[in-house]
């Protein structure tokens, strides 16, 4: 469903080069969970980037749903990320000046869902994920759970194939994290494909796998883990 084939990213920034990312081979099959580790700057982040259509690999390949995505337009990227990709953040990245039910809905008018839909389908999610009575309140008066649930919200309400997140957990106190992590179980339950960047190992145990990244590279997941 999602494989990377000897993926490379580099940054440059004046005449430093960094390479993020380094000749990954990665292959993500569908209801997969898929924890992602490994001490800061490894990679991760990078890594979502391009497994969500963000950002281009610059070396190798990136096979999206059976189609290789190279030198695809933005415009036919971005139809792929709004129809078939959810992401959550670790910051949750709700919009302050919309109010929690406008947040979701306006993932699907960028993807040019009805209104009659939109709104019955904004209910319907904010109803399960447990926030449908904080559908008019404003994302700074919610809690972070509840926050990181309006987000799960957007991010499920298109129906995706695949929920990227990235670190979830990471604002999160104990309570609220491990609620979280419940929800996510129960998407990946329902047949979405889920990859978690992570720093808990409890959370990551929760996957199905775990890839262990260090200095851009698939590494042992002892060694990537003990550097988190
Ligand atoms: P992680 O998520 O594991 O902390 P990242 O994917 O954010 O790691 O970063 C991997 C490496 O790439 C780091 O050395 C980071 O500084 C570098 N990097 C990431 N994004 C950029 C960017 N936009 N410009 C320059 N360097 C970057």
């Amino acid at each position: 469903m999602l494989k990377l084939i000897s993926t490379t990213k580099k940054f440059t920034g004046g005449e430093v080069v960094t390479t993020a990312l380094n000749n990954i081979d990665l292959e993500i099959k569908a209801g997969e969970y898929v924890a992602v580790m490994g001490p800061s700057g490894c990679g991760k982040s990078t890594l979502l980037s391009i497994l969500g259509l963000l950002d281009a690999p610059d070396g190798g390949e990136y096979w999206f749903h059976g189609q290789n995505v190279a030198g695809w337009s933005e415009v036919r990227l971005s139809e792929l990320r709004r129809g078939r990709i959810g992401f959550i953040f670790q910051s949750f990245n709700l919009i302050e000046e919309l109010s929690v039910d406008e947040n979701v809905e306006l993932a699907m008018e960028y993807a040019s869902v009805p209104a009659r839909e939109r709104r019955e389908r904004v209910a319907q999610m904010l109803d399960k994920l447990g926030v449908a009575h904080r559908a008019k309140h404003r994302p700074s008066q919610l809690s972070g759970g509840q926050q990181q649930r309006v987000a799960i919200a957007r991010a499920l309400v298109n129906r995706p194939s695949v929920l990227l997140a990235d670190e979830p957990t990471g604002n999160l106190d104990t309570a609220h994290g491990e609620e979280v992590m419940r929800i996510l179980q129960q998407i990946n339950d329902e047949g979405t494909t889920i990859v978690m960047v992570t720093h808990s190992p409890a959370h990551a145990a929760r996957a199905s796998r775990t890839v262990g990244l260090l200095d851009g590279a698939i590494a042992e997941l002892a060694t990537a883990a003990t550097n988190t």
